[in-house]
């Protein structure tokens, strides 16, 4: 199995034709896996939480068609690449084997596209932390190179050491989810009211000492509390 350190993680700029079919690959062979495979993807708020039971997406409530997962990954492509979201692929030879959307932005764009919160819950962020962002958005890698750090590898190449990572978690099936989150140092910023979706981030070391009052770590409990057990292959 291939070492972490022997794959690159490279900023998709261009998509060519072969470039996008392997991303197509590595997408719907990811989201068919653990810890994905409960769910599918949305392709309006471009999350991949929509139940596969009930066919509703947990970001944006939308009733989604069940559409063959090839052509899900291809929608889902090119809306990224409609809304200037950026992707870091990691690439085994010439193969995509592991992806991760992001988008560099400030908190109104992110609130808008994502987050979904009160202006003024928004204006307290950014007066804490900052105007700028990182906005974080789907991932997958392949079920054969898990667990060898490329998820990892993925998210410290779209980090920058002087602005916040900033992601929404779902109601997902998968505290792995979470508990891959918890190891990079990511904490919960904040919890909608439903109790089921949670704002989290990583906070750059210089501005660790002003945000105590905005995290919650009781909310923690809360969230594995309330997250759906779920059968590992
Ligand atoms: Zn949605």
């Amino acid at each position: 199995m291939l070492a972490p350190n022997a794959v690159t993680p490279i900023t998709v700029r261009a998509y060519n034709d072969t470039l996008r079919a392997s991303l197509i690959d590595c997408m719907v062979e990811s989201f068919s896996h653990f810890p994905w495979a409960s769910w599918a993807l949305c392709p309006h708020c471009l999350s991949h939480s929509v139940n596969r039971q009930t066919y509703i997406c947990n970001g944006c409530q939308s009733k989604i068609a069940q559409h063959h997962d090839r052509s899900l990954a291809n929608q889902y492509l090119n809306n990224l690449q409609k809304r200037n979201i950026q992707l870091i692929a990691a690439l085994d030879g010439e193969n995509v084997i592991g992806f991760k959307a992001f988008q560099r932005t400030d908190w109104r764009t992110f609130n808008r596209h994502k987050l979904q919160l009160p202006s003024s819950l928004i204006s307290e962020f950014q007066s804490t932390l900052g105007g700028y962002l990182i906005g974080t958005w789907g991932m997958g890698v392949k079920p054969g190179y898990q667990q060898h750090g490329i998820g990892r590898l993925l998210m410290s190449a779209i980090e920058d050491p002087q602005i916040p990572l900033i992601s929404r978690l779902l109601n997902n099936p998968d505290s792995a989810t979470w508990r891959f989150h918890q190891k990079l140092g990511f904490h919960i910023l904040h919890q909608y009211a439903d109790k089921n979706r949670a704002v989290i981030a990583k906070i750059p070391q210089r501005m660790s000492g002003c945000i105590s009052h905005l995290l919650h770590q009781s909310s923690v409990y809360e969230l594995e509390k309330t997250s759906v057990h779920f059968t590992s292959p």
